[in-house]
């Protein structure tokens, strides 16, 4: 452990029920092909709480339920972020457990004023969220999805591209035959942003429209979806790469799929706090929107929108006071979940190799991320440390620890110092990805598995409160 040389990646294979290990990965696979976005993934775990015998902390609220152990409580911020609450044995003043990830993944988004015609062509104008390599963006087959919300208060949902039978879109690319200026330039400038438009349609419409081909594509949306041009306004369609993750490799040992980061933790976070049934601590699972584009906005984890749903639960729990609520914040211990960079062995030169991340060694720990000296940082406690890997250890679970690259070699940041702003003991620990922030992304099934188990080993760990 001491040494990462020492570190074999085929403990987890050779120690795992292999056929929980498969069907582990067979469901996040699903869902991860079916949730594309933070609207899709907190609807479809919403729909898998109340199956569960979940109840919406509003309306345990306007009822008064008085929470007890083994409940669960679920409370939604506009759809786009999504809190569960999984009732423990101990009092919630004694602190909670807490597994945070994010739902929101890097992606292309509509403009407002979205839809144009040029020379007989119709395309839709984007404007990338997230940080994404432009040029792998260009001539994949794309998906659209997302809410139209119309001034009637009413809310489309959108889905297409996804469907063998569903139309795709893209983005399309210059040929190699003209592209010597092009091909020339910088990387990060041979595809610009303003360039990224997604090309929807070429038939022009019967009669003499001034744009025939976009009257077209209006004429078919008014009819498939009831949308006018203006309801653009009040869209969010997200473009993504169309299409199922799927296994990966002749040994099927990885799984490549889009928007990894960080449904690749945030799925095994939300099925650990469903299948812990009655935990010693209060446990939460905490999966939030906005973190690619730094935590902002309402939905994001900077909103005050976990402190007010806990304040709720406290209440409800009949051990509310403004004191109370912020010792039950301090008292909590939180895993950050959100993926590392697994080792590419044709970049080796970003990564030091004592120090860095390696698919199918387990979940990792990042003491901290950052960038240059540590800035931006959460830099975890070391006494936190030692109470996780007891935990982990007792619980056999197989983990590595590491930095995201060498250190003058960029950084990146986590949900991780926000929650620690509350006085949270938090470390950051997800699952190693290679292409991070692509179109498709690659885990390891095995570290996925093991990653659900070390979340459930952390919910079910019984010691004493922290402080
Ligand atoms: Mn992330
Ligand atoms: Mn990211």
């Amino acid at each position: 452990m001491a040494d990462k040389k020492e570190q074999k990646n085929a403990e987890i294979w050779e120690k795992s029920d292999a056929e929980a290990l498969e069907a582990f990965c067979r469901d996040y696979r699903m869902f991860i092909t079916e949730h594309k976005t933070e609207r899709e993934c907190v609807a479809g775990m919403r729909a898998t709480l109340r199956k569960n015998g979940a109840v919406d902390l509003a309306d345990a609220v306007s009822e008064g339920v008085v929470p007890k152990a083994g409940d669960l409580f679920y409370t939604d911020m506009m759809k786009k972020s999504l809190i569960v609450f999984r009732i423990g044995q101990r009092p919630v003043t004694d602190g909670m457990q807490l597994l945070g990830a994010h739902i929101d993944s890097p992606r292309l988004d509509l403009k407002q004023h979205a839809l144009y015609e040029d020379r007989d062509l119709a395309l839709f104008e984007t404007h990338y969220y997230g940080g994404i390599k432009k040029y792998q963006w260009v001539t994949l087959p794309l998906a659209l999805h997302g809410a139209v919300a119309k001034k009637d208060g009413s809310v489309v949902t959108v889905s297409v591209g996804e469907n063998p039978e569903d139309p795709v879109f893209g983005v399309t690319d210059l040929l190699i035959h003209l592209a010597g200026k092009q091909m020339n330039k910088k990387l990060s400038e041979g595809v610009e942003g303003e360039k990224l438009n997604i090309l929807v349609g070429s038939r022009p419409i019967a009669g003499d429209a001034a744009e025939p081909v976009k009257a077209n594509i209006l004429a078919i949306l008014k009819d498939r979806y009831g949308i006018e041009e203006d309801d653009f306004l009040s869209a969010e369609i997200e473009v993504v790469p169309a299409g199922a993750a799927r296994e990966y490799g002749f040994d099927r040992s990885m799984i490549m799929g889009y928007g990894q980061d960080d449904r690749v933790c945030a799925y095994p976070s939300f099925r650990a706090i469903l299948d812990e049934e009655v935990p010693s601590f209060t446990s939460v699972c905490l999966l939030t929107d906005k973190e690619e584009i730094g935590s902002v906005g309402a939905t994001g984890m900077h909103s005050r929108f976990f402190e007010n749903s806990v304040a709720e639960l406290m209440n409800l729990a009949g051990c509310y006071s403004e004191l109370n609520l912020r010792r039950v914040l301090t008292r909590t211990r939180v895993l950050s979940s959100d993926v590392s960079a697994a080792f590419d062995p044709d970049f080796p030169d970003v990564m030091e190799k004592n120090n860095c991340s390696y698919l199918g060694l387990g979940p990792v720990f990042n003491k901290y991320t950052g960038s240059r000296g540590k800035s931006g940082s959460n830099d975890a406690n070391a006494e936190y440390i030692a109470y996780l890997r007891k935990v982990m250890d007792g619980a056999g679970i197989t983990y590595q620890s590491g930095e995201l690259g060498k250190v003058d070699e960029g950084g990146g940041g986590t949900i991780a110092y926000i929650l620690a702003n509350l006085g949270m003991q938090v470390i950051d620990f997800g699952v190693a990805v290679l292409n991070m922030h692509a179109p498709w992304e690659i885990t390891s099934k095995a570290d996925i598995y093991e990653a659900y188990r070390a979340y459930r080993a952390f919910l079910a760990s019984a010691s004493e409160p922290c402080v």
